[in-house]
Order: structure tokens, then sequence, then C-alpha cells
């Protein structure tokens, strides 16, 4: 794809859509990270998938050409090296363009089964092969759309996950179902840790 056209892509769709989307709507599509001490824009999984819509709409549809998800076992008796790894292969149906993508994920979270393994090991592969689909113009012009302070700092996020005590309202607050390695539950309302005293209180009640 030439430069011109994706450029009349990304006008149509940043113009129309993007500038008018909600807070909520471009913080679901960019976020910040710091990467070798430089604080950098990355698209997410769900800004990856509005760029691939807008390029089926100005007739470059996706094609799945290949499509794997095995668990490989390195060891059998280990279920600590079972490894669900992803492969995926797309191509531009105007173009012709293919692009792939390979992921993997653990079989197990922090020592416990994990249901959504095999999803985010597919997922992942999904979102790496169609990311090459994308002009890097695009993405770059994608990124400058979205204001700074629209952002959501994957670092701060983690920081308030670490250190901050969850201040919701009982009615409002949403224990994890899991336990976080210092024995708190976390609250999914407002990502950051719940109480000892109240954590306790929560799983001695589950365990009834
Ligand atoms: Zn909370």
């Amino acid at each position: 794809m030439d430069k011109s056209t994706a450029i009349s892509i990304f006008e149509k769709m940043d113009e129309e859509q993007i500038v008018k989307a909600d807070k909520a709507v471009k913080q679901a599509m960019v976020y910040t990270a710091k990467v070798n001490g430089e604080q950098t824009q990355e698209i997410t999984f769900v800004g990856i998938k509005h760029l691939i819509l807008q390029l089926a709409v100005k007739d470059n549809p996706l094609e799945i050409l290949e499509s794997r998800c095995e668990l490989q076992k390195d060891d059998p008796d280990d279920r600590s090296t079972w490894h669900w790894r992803a492969y995926k292969k797309f191509r531009n149906i105007n173009t012709r363009l293919e692009s792939d993508g390979r992921s993997e994920c653990p079989f197990l979270d922090n020592g416990r089964y994990d249901a959504f393994a095999q999803r985010k090991a597919d997922s992942k592969a999904e979102r790496n092969a169609q990311r090459k689909q994308i002009p890097e113009l695009v993405i770059k012009e994608f990124l400058k759309s979205v204001n700074s302070d629209q952002i959501q700092d994957v670092e701060k996020a983690n920081v308030k996950k670490e250190t901050q005590l969850c201040t919701c309202p009982p009615d409002r607050r949403i224990p994890s179902e899991t336990i976080r390695p210092d024995g708190h539950l976390e609250c999914r309302h407002c990502s950051c840790k719940i109480s000892s005293l109240v954590s306790e209180e929560i799983i001695k009640n589950r365990g009834k």
C-alpha cells in the first residue's frame, strides 16, 4: 500500500471516529509504557482491531491462511514447562500482502491452571500478525491523534495496583477471585489491593 492510500484511510477514520470518540474508547486503543527508559505509545489489541476493520471497509479485508494453537509439553511430567504456542497467517485480499504472528503463553499462571492461557496465546498471535498489515504511518498518525492525557499509563496503573488500598464502598468493590502473592485480594473496580482485614474476611466467607 502506498503512503497516500495509507493517509487517506487514516484521515477518514480519524476525522469521523477517533476525534469524536470519547475518552474511554481512546483509552482502550492506546497505552503508554516505558521501553528502555523511554516513554513510548503503543496501540492495543482493540486499536489494532479497529484499524483492521477500517482497512476492510476500504476494500482491504484480510483472509486467514493459517491458524494453529498447540499445547507443547517440553517435559510431559512438569506442567510448569508446558506452553500454548500459537501461529497465525493473514493475507490482504486486495494487496496480497501476507503477514504472520507467533505467540506463546504458559499453561500455568503463578503455579495455577490458567483457563484463559490458550485464548491469550491465540489472540496475541493474531494481534502480532494483524499489526504487520497496518502501515506504520497509519499507526503513527493514529497514536498522534490521541492526546497524551487521554492515554492510560500502564506503569501508573501498576504502581497503583502495588501500593494503594481500595477505598471503594463495599457495594462497589469487586474482589478478585485469585489471591495476590502478597496475600491481598485485588479490587477489579479500582485495580487497587483490598486491605488485609477485608481480604481475610472475604476469603474466610468464601470457604464456608
Ligand atoms: Zn476498589
